[in-house]
């Protein structure tokens, strides 16, 4: 039986600088695949620019001017950050913003991420450059992975089967079903069929349906024709017979209640 995903929850706009489309792009192309819920979730990283500076990441600071409801589609404001330490430390925590983007003085004590979760409805929470992982056990990784789930602002983890650091999977998967956070099923990683991100990718979906732990479904868009197209990562779900009730962006509405059990604020 073929799945209906009508969120797509992690897209990128060309903010995220090897990224191509806009926003109202992907809002269109949400609304020709069909959603009813469209997340951008644009890259909070140092891989976007050389000075990690508030200025280089205003794109994230001023999204209460898109319309929440835009075309009939429920637009969330996100973004993905990066995992950077094994503590489950996130980029942006260390560094401090003394003055605002127009250089007026900031509270003291104010870091470029608390500024920008901030803005966020939701955190998507992703490791890109696992080099900091290097010599790290599996408990370590997975208590790594546990510690960013129990931020209050990260709701999903993201590409956990891709990103090259392997953890015991079921701590990881049991902490997350506690919270009601969620695990995601990534298009992106299926789509290159290496074999060991493969099978990563299939074991923990395995894992998530007989532990019976909340996943998302997502494209990880980089452009806005991917968007609410999941052809590897729907294949792979009905390979296994996975349960439909456990895709929490299956249409806005289920999403949105997904988002209040984990403790996120209600929408503004
Ligand atoms: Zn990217
Ligand atoms: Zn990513």
């Amino acid at each position: 039986m073929p799945y209906t995903v009508r969120g797509d929850v992690h897209t990128h706009t060309l903010f995220s600088r090897h990224a191509y489309s806009t926003i109202a792009e992907n809002v269109a192309a949400a609304r020709a695949a069909g959603l009813d819920l469209l997340g951008s979730t644009d890259h909070f990283s140092s891989m976007l620019f050389p000075d990690q500076h508030v200025r280089n990441f205003q794109y994230l600071l001023n999204r209460d001017c898109w319309p929440r409801l835009w075309d009939g589609v429920t637009v969330l404001r996100g973004a993905e950050v990066d995992i950077t330490g094994l503590d489950g430390s996130f980029f942006g925590q260390d560094l401090a913003v003394p003055e605002s983007i127009s250089g007026h003085p900031e509270q003291p004590g104010t870091t470029l991420f608390g500024l920008v979760a901030k803005g966020c409805d939701y955190l998507i929470a992703s490791v890109h450059n696992e080099l900091f992982t290097t010599g790290a056990s599996r408990a370590q990784a997975a208590n790594m992975y546990i510690s960013a789930l129990e931020h209050p602002q990260v709701l999903v983890l993201g590409h956990v089967g891709r990103s090259g650091v392997p953890f015991d999977i079921d701590p990881v998967l049991l902490r997350a079903r506690d919270l009601g956070k969620l695990i995601e099923i990534n298009e992106h990683s299926l789509e290159a069929r290496r074999p060991k991100t493969d099978s990563a990718c299939r074991r923990i979906a395995e894992r998530c349906a007989e532990l019976g732990v909340g996943v998302v479904v997502n494209s990880d868009a980089h452009i806005a024709q991917a968007i609410g197209h999941y052809p590897h990562a729907e294949a792979l779900l009905e390979e296994i017979g996975f349960p439909e009730e456990l895709i929490a962006n299956r249409d806005a509405a289920t999403f949105l209640a997904a988002m209040e059990r984990a403790g996120l604020p209600r929408l503004q």
